[in-house]
């Protein structure tokens, strides 16, 4: 039987891989080039201690934090939503760029390393898209990074636990109150599909934590102790604003 790296050059060779940045061929069958991967905006420094949104050195929680409770029980995000994930995200979820997925998850599962060394979640679970949008894009983007972070992490993922009953749409327009209301009715778990103690539920962007708090309430309503959110990107998006 040929090795893994046999099979992973024979692999590369057929479908060459291509950088999430620059969209070139990245050198050796590496996940990144290493120049893009210094482009990346990893999010360093302080961090709210609860949805890891970066925060000034007075602030110990974000604005939104404090003013608003959150259902999940802590989150962090990998890199800031500037104009390089703005670009590479697009790419990955509008112009069928399936494949960045996989060097984007392992990224955030190695920068998240101890974040989940703390967390020990017993499985990965996608934010589930609705079916009328599947269809469209043809994947998940969640569920295509909760992938590659559960495999770098070595976790079970669950991809049929935590189900999208309605589109919520245009979240933006509504206030706090009608937004939870929206979110909480959107998501819910399938009949059969034990639900582990702790959940590590992965998303692409997160904004306000309408999402992940939606998310977060049907997994608890199934079980679930506590919630860690894993956000590729984290972007501005404040709820609050002064
Ligand atoms: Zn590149
Ligand atoms: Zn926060």
């Amino acid at each position: 039987m040929p090795g893994r790296s046999v099979i992973r050059t024979a692999l590369d060779i057929l479908y060459p891989r291509r950088c999430p940045v620059c969209h070139g061929i990245t050198p050796g069958g590496s996940l990144i080039c290493p120049a893009c991967e210094k482009r990346l905006p990893f999010i360093s420094g302080r961090r709210c201690r609860k949805c890891g949104k970066p925060v000034s050195r007075a602030e110990t929680l974000c604005r939104d934090c404090a003013s608003v409770p959150h259902v999940f029980t802590q989150g962090i995000g990998v890199f800031l939503y500037d104009e390089v994930m703005r670009s590479t995200v697009s790419a990955f979820k509008y112009r069928g760029r399936r494949e960045y997925g996989i060097p984007l998850g392992v990224l955030a599962a190695r920068a998240a390393a101890p974040a989940l060394r703390a967390w020990r979640p017993g499985a990965v679970v996608p934010v589930p898209v609705h079916a009328a949008k599947l269809r469209r894009r043809g994947y998940n983007q969640a569920e295509v990074l909760a992938r590659s972070v559960a495999a770098e992490a070595g976790l079970p993922l669950l991809t049929k636990l935590l189900v999208r009953r309605k589109k919520t749409e245009a979240l933006k327009n509504l206030d706090p109150e009608a937004r939870r209301k929206s979110v909480t009715e959107a998501f819910g778990t399938a009949a059969g599909v034990r639900c582990p103690e702790r959940v590590l539920l992965v998303d692409d962007i997160y904004t306000t934590g309408a999402t992940a708090d939606g998310c977060a309430a049907a997994l608890r309503a199934a079980g679930a102790d506590r919630v860690y959110v894993l956000a590729l990107c984290i972007g501005g998006g404040y709820l609050t604003r002064y």
